[in-house]
């Protein structure tokens, strides 16, 4: 069983489906009991989803914008 800690080590690969079936079994396991990870999970995948929106030439990134917005996608 993945504790909370090896969570969010994983965090980058669960959104990125970069997990095996054995590991993403725990992680599913995981989230079913643990709201807070929950939570945590959808965050990362709302930032890693409003980044990928970004237009890859739109450096410097306006990170407080992007945090708005993940925060407005959240409530
Ligand atoms: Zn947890």
């Amino acid at each position: 069983m993945l504790t909370c800690k090896e969570m969010s080590e994983l965090g980058s690969d669960i959104i990125d489906d970069h997990l095996g079936l054995r590991t993403r079994m725990d992680v599913f396991m995981h989230l079913g009991m643990c709201p807070r990870c929950r939570r945590y999970i959808k965050q990362l995948r709302l930032t890693s989803q409003v980044l990928q929106q970004l237009p890859p030439d739109s450096a410097p990134v306006d990170a407080q914008a992007i945090l708005d917005k993940v925060r407005r996608h959240s409530e």
